[in-house]
């Protein structure tokens, strides 16, 4: 949209001459639209899990004597949507913490192969044996920044891997060097994503397939905290993906400004 937001004002300026004050509000305006679609969204996101906790307390409420069992369903509904709820919010703080605050650990050597083990052990938990997950990892390479950054960057990009992708599919952790650069590649044989969407994945709240991904129990804002996170490590996401096929989400890490290889 090149539409842009001109303030024009016509003043007196001292007796005889007059004063013309062209203001540009485009990106104010930006900005503005940008702050309230995000409040609207969160708004949307502690909403809906809001709405089950209501109703299955209405309809605890209105049980004649309830017994143990008949609790035990909105029980279960009523935790499911308090973790996700705690979650949102987990994200929420950490992305504004992302976006305000200046890394404290970022020149710190971190034992990336070690962050990983974590992180597929995780994953492993979270796929409950319904998908096969390799890896292979350069023991030997390391790199400096923040390693709880990178650890939620990296065990986001694993989750949605593991939360996408059907039953036996494969998910594939490559930790490697190419080109004097350090690499995370993280690969699977899921759904895929249409090339529209890729460009505006990283955007927070942002779903290609709001179906599927509302049932992957994520907040919506994973990749924006990937996002992040990387241009914290002068680093940068890279998304490969064919429909039908699966995708590949590669952080690359560069040489040079805030970061070396040891
Ligand atoms: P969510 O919590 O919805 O997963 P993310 O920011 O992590 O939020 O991801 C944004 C969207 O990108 C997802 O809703 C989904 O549509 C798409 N996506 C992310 N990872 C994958 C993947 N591995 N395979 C297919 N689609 C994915």
């Amino acid at each position: 949209n090149s539409r842009r937001t001109l303030e024009i004002r016509l003043g007196a300026y001292g007796s005889a001459q007059h004063l013309l004050l062209v203001r540009d509000l485009t990106q104010i305006h930006r900005l503005e639209t940008m702050r309230r679609d995000f409040v609207g969204n969160i708004t949307h996101e502690l909403r809906t899990p809001l709405t089950v906790l209501r109703g299955m307390s209405e309809e605890i409420a209105s049980m004649e004597s309830p017994d143990a069992e008949s609790l035990v369903r909105p029980a279960q509904l009523m935790e499911q949507q308090i973790d996700r709820m705690s979650r949102l919010i987990e994200d929420l703080l950490l992305l504004s913490r992302l976006e305000t605050e200046a890394s404290s650990k970022a020149s710190t050597a971190v034992d990336i192969p070690a962050v990983l083990d974590d992180v597929l052990k995780e994953a492993e938990s979270l796929s409950g044996g319904r998908h096969r997950i390799q890896s292979q990892i350069d023991r030997e390479l390391m790199i400096r920044g923040d390693e709880d950054e990178l650890r939620s960057a990296f065990s986001n990009l694993l989750a949605n891997a593991v939360s996408y992708t059907g039953e036996n599919g494969i998910v594939d952790v490559q930790w490697f060097q190419a080109g004097g650069k350090a690499c995370l590649a993280v690969a699977d044989t899921g759904p895929g994503i249409a090339p529209h969407h890729i460009p505006r994945l990283t955007e927070r709240f942002y779903r290609a397939d709001s179906g599927r991904s509302a049932k992957s129990g994520g907040t919506g804002l994973g990749l924006a905290i990937v996002k992040h996170v990387l241009s914290r490590h002068d680093a940068e996401l890279e998304i490969n993906s064919t429909v039908g096929e699966g995708s590949t989400f590669t952080a690359v890490f560069p040489h040079g400004h805030g970061y070396e290889l040891q």
